[in-house]
């Protein structure tokens, strides 16, 4: 996917990050026209962003206005001079966003996560020109995101995004969609061609959570934030919680740090190198015990084969699991990472036992 278009070259673009922003969905046309034009006076605004045809978790929700939608969309773009993106979800969606001049589209978490219904949507694009947001799959699956934009890229599409909306949990939790920030960072990782969008509205679910995951996300260089933005949030039909008005978006635009990726001045560059070759050395130092650790562990293993022992001693890693975080603590060191290095570490010894054992 080495001849993806860059993102300032989608012809839109105004700001980096790019700000996309709009209601989660068209309601009524008035509605509609005025979050848009507020935005629009208000902000650097690239793309408006609205639902027309709504996914709903459960029946009996506001699914969207449909058709008749699309002809307020037009509006809006005709006379603000702003282009407009919208969620498509079948072929008939896309069909009917071409015929309205929509100018972007997006494919939404659930579709992403159905090849089937990603496929339907490529074969419709095919010979478009048209940029294509692809939202991660309500699954944390890496694989199943890269193969929804490798769909919509096969499709003859070369202005594809990739808009990072968090991932699904069950139970309580501090955010609607769990960000997992491992996941977009690896994308990016791998696909450092796709420009990478946040939509801070859904990974949050509440008002108060937009700003710092949008900080979080231009800290990381994202390209852009697509943030849910209402006239009237509290009236809203649809995700009325984390909505914001046209002034909260304001504010929380304004109080975004941008930070340079550009690393800048010799002096700042010299000792950042100094810095950084610190920590090459202590890299070095980690693998070294990591791996003079698992030799151990291998001598362990041979002692064990000899006198019939288990390679799972429960009260071993009881011992381990407690000591090691209250360690950590005192060093200062997050003791959920700890664990979670911990428990790696154990799993590995594991394997490396286990492969002795049947040895
Ligand atoms: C939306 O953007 O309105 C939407 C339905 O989002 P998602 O697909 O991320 O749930
Ligand atoms: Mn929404």
């Amino acid at each position: 996917m080495k001849d993806l278009i860059p993102l300032e070259d989608w012809g839109f673009v105004k700001s980096v990050p790019a700000i996309i922003a709009g209601p989660c969905s068209a309601e009524t046309e008035e509605q509609l026209f005025d979050t848009c034009k507020a935005i629009k006076e208000k902000t650097d605004v690239s793309l408006f962003r609205a639902g027309i045809w709504k996914p709903r978790t459960r029946p009996g929700s506001f699914e969207g206005i449909g058709e008749e939608a699309l002809e307020w969309y037009k509006t809006v773009k005709d006379e603000l001079e702003i282009p407009v993106a919208l969620e498509v979800a079948t072929a008939k969606h896309v069909e009917s966003a071409l015929k309205y001049e929509m100018d972007v589209l997006w494919i939404g978490a659930r579709s992403t996560a159905n090849p089937f219904t990603v496929q339907e949507i490529a074969d419709a694009l095919q010979g478009v020109d048209i940029p294509v947001i692809v939202k991660n799959p309500v699954n944390p699956d890496l694989a199943l995101w890269i193969g929804a934009i490798e769909r919509v890229y096969n499709a003859g599409i070369r202005k594809i995004g990739a808009l990072h909306r968090g991932f699904s949990s069950y139970g309580e939790k501090e955010f609607r969609n769990a960000p997992m920030w491992q996941l977009p960072i690896a994308l990016k990782s791998d696909f450092p061609q796709i420009p990478l969008f946040c939509d801070p509205s859904h990974i949050g679910g509440k008002r108060d959570l937009i700003l710092p995951i949008s900080q979080k996300a231009v800290d990381l260089n994202y390209d852009g934030l697509m943030i849910e933005t209402h006239i009237n949030p509290d009236e809203a039909l649809s995700d009325a919680k984390q909505q914001v008005t046209p002034d909260a978006l304001v504010d929380i635009l304004a109080s975004i740090k941008v930070r340079s990726a550009d690393i800048g001045d010799e002096s700042l560059k010299n000792k950042l190198a100094e810095l950084r070759s610190h920590i090459d050395q202590i890299d070095e130092d980690i693998l070294s015990s990591l791996a003079n650790r698992m030799g151990l562990v291998g001598q362990i293993g041979d002692y064990k084969k000899e006198n019939d022992i288990t390679i799972f001693q429960a009260k071993r890693w009881v011992n381990i699991f407690q000591n090691r975080p209250e360690q950590a603590k005192k060093m200062g060191l997050s003791t959920s990472f700890i664990e979670q290095l911990f428990k790696l570490i154990h799993d590995e010894s594991i394997r490396i036992q286990t492969k002795i054992l049947n040895s």
